[in-house]
């Protein structure tokens, strides 16, 4: 019923010479000649997508819909079939669909490639973890002031058959949008969790191990239940377990986050607040955020010795985890103008290729007994 409302809305923005056929389930194609412009191709858009947002009644019920729309214009010298311009146009319409409600995109074989990519890396990251692909890398937090490790942070890579190395920025979205972040995300937490319990009983000072979560490990109603059975399972005690969370995915549900913090952090787990600077940032939710430390966002630790408004916000960040007796780390620290500049300033810890880049774990274990002047560098 609701096709029929939405077909006869969207005549109404059509011209006598277009074409509007059904395609599939909800899906339409217009089809239009002699387009004189972008702009007309974008004023249709904008005039079906408004006109779609509309409610519909429909036997008094009020029904609210949304679409989206992928285009591609046959160019003058071009000679696209039918079947390819289709093709294209969903290329276009899955990418509009990625960018949220009632948005349009046009076809390009840019867009093309790089979705050619992201499909071929999500078709191969099923199976990944069971073919034992995903390996975990360790990078350490330093103390600046004694310059011991006093943490480690577990940073996943996909060992790909032919890619190689893939780097978690380009396979932890697609995880995330297809849910096997979830199982991927359990087993760095379980593998970190057994690494930093190895290194306890081969006799080193204990250290904590600083494990990312993702918005969608973060949502799981179950999450305190999954970390504690970690915790048993590897024997770990759970004072030597961190986990970052983001500012951006905790202000999606503020209550519901500050209820799953307050319950990780009862059972003794450390919290740490990871890119902090480059969300919101605001005070008023930070005090009621139960976390132990602030991460400065490598952003402002790049250019902190050259820019006056990166070492602005980092001054800030240092006062405020100060004021909230916080703990501070400073991300991505490179160079020893870096590092003087944060000790000087107060700064705690940090993290960042001076000390040492993400690594495997039998690579960093003999630096665990060595202060950071006493290591060797290993190159990013
Ligand atoms: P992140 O949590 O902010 O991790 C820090 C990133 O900065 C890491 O990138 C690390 O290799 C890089 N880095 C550290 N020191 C330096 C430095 O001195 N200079 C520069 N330029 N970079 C530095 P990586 O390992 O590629 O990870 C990228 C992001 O992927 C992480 O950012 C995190 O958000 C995500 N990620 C990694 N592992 C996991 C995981 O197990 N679970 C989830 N949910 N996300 C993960
Ligand atoms: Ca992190
Ligand atoms: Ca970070």
């Amino acid at each position: 019923m609701y096709l029929i409302a939405a077909v006869s809305a969207v005549s109404l923005c059509m011209t006598q010479t277009d074409i509007l056929a059904h395609l599939s389930g909800d899906e339409f194609a217009i089809s239009r000649i002699d387009i004189v412009s972008f702009e007309s191709v974008i004023k249709l858009s904008q005039m079906l997508l408004s006109t779609l947002s509309k409610p519909f009644s429909i036997k008094g019920n009020l029904i609210h819909i949304t679409a989206s729309i992928g285009i591609t214009i046959n160019g003058i010298n071009e000679r696209n079939s039918i079947d390819q311009l289709l093709q294209q146009a969903h290329i276009a319409l899955y990418q509009a669909k990625q960018q949220g409600r009632s948005k349009y995109q046009f076809y390009s074989p840019e867009i093309n490639a790089q979705l050619q990519e992201r499909i071929t890396l999500e078709n191969e990251l099923y199976g990944a973890l069971e073919r034992n692909e995903m390996l975990v890398y360790y990078q350490p937090l330093i103390d600046l002031h004694s310059g011991q490790i006093t943490a480690m942070e577990a940073l996943v890579r996909w060992q790909h058959p032919t890619l190689g190395l893939v780097s978690p920025v380009k396979f932890i979205p697609i995880a995330e949008a297809n849910g096997l972040i979830l199982p991927i995300g359990e087993w760095v937490l379980r593998t970190a969790c057994a690494q930093n319990r190895a290194w306890q009983l081969a006799g080193f000072n204990p250290i904590r191990i600083s494990v990312n979560l993702s918005a969608r490990q973060f949502e799981l109603p179950n999450l305190v239940e999954v970390v504690s059975q970690i915790l048993e399972e590897t024997e770990l005690q759970v004072s030597y377990l961190e986990l970052e969370v983001t500012e951006s995915f905790l202000m999606a549900d503020m209550e519901r986050s500050i209820k799953t913090l307050k319950q990780l952090r009862e059972l003794g787990i450390c919290l740490a607040l990871d890119d902090f600077g480059t969300g919101y940032s605001s005070l008023n939710y930070l005090k009621r955020f139960p976390v132990n430390m602030l991460k400065i966002d490598r952003s402002f630790v790049q250019d902190v010795t050259s820019n006056p408004d990166s070492a602005a916000v980092t001054n800030a960040i240092i006062a405020l985890a100060k004021s909230l007796r916080l703990n501070i780390t400073a991300e991505g620290v490179e160079t020893q103008e870096q590092l003087d500049y944060l000790k000087m300033h107060g700064c705690d810890e940090g993290q960042g290729y001076y000390f040492s880049c993400p690594v495997p774990a039998d690579i960093i274990t003999p630096m665990l007994q060595k202060t950071f002047q006493q290591m060797e560098k290993i190159p990013a």
